[in-house]
């Protein structure tokens, strides 16, 4: 059995949960230290960033998930997801922290407001043809450092040329919301990573 937490202090769970129980995996919602235990991959919702990083905080998770990562449990951020696992955030607020894991920089609500959500399309390295991608006041990554690969850019419209999908080793983290449109394959590519991790 392979079994995927999701990080359920605040964000979309329910959706992430559907679509990795969709691909065939165990999920377990995780609040507590010892939900950690026994996991082979880890998934951080899209959400609000720096209220996902508060509770982190309140519910002494942020150094026990750190070392996870540093340690190779593989994980899967969406959108707030992938800032936390950013190593360099701007945009943020003063005291925001995250988890990092990816050597790259993203810059919060990059796209404009929640007035400039959009939905499209996506070549994505790793998934055979186009991924439906849902960008809700989305990140953008401004960088990546030569540790970390990217798999995704935007082709057109707002923010073409901009990088939204990124991988370093048993991490990978993605700009746009796949677990909102009914399409699994971005979850499926996560799920191999895990599989081959553990
Ligand atoms: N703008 C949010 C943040 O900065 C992310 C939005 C999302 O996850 N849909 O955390």
């Amino acid at each position: 059995v392979t079994t995927v937490g999701v990080l359920a202090l605040q964000g979309d769970v329910r959706e992430h949960r559907d679509a990795l129980e969709a691909v065939g995996v165990t999920t377990v919602g995780v609040r507590r230290i010892r939900e950690l235990e026994a996991l082979d991959g880890l998934v951080i919702p899209g959400g609000e960033s720096t209220t996902i990083d508060k509770l982190l905080g309140i519910f002494e998770l942020r150094e026990p998930l750190r070392a996870l990562l540093r340690d190779g449990l593989p994980a899967y951020g969406s959108c707030a997801g992938m800032i936390l696992l950013a190593d360099r955030v701007v945009g943020g607020t003063a005291d925001q922290q995250t988890l990092g894991g990816i050597d790259m920089t993203v810059r919060r609500n990059a796209f404009g407001r929640q007035v400039d959500s959009f939905d499209t399309e996506l070549e994505m390295a790793g998934v055979d043809g186009p991924v439906p991608a849902s960008f809700i006041r989305a990140p953008w990554v401004e960088e990546v450092g030569p540790g970390a690969q990217v798999l995704s850019t935007v082709t057109g419209g707002p923010g073409a040329g901009r990088i939204v999908a990124v991988r370093q080793g048993a991490l990978l983290a993605t700009s746009f919301h796949p677990e909102i449109t009914g399409d699994t394959r971005v979850h499926e590519y996560f799920v191999s990573i895990v599989r081959k991790e553990r």
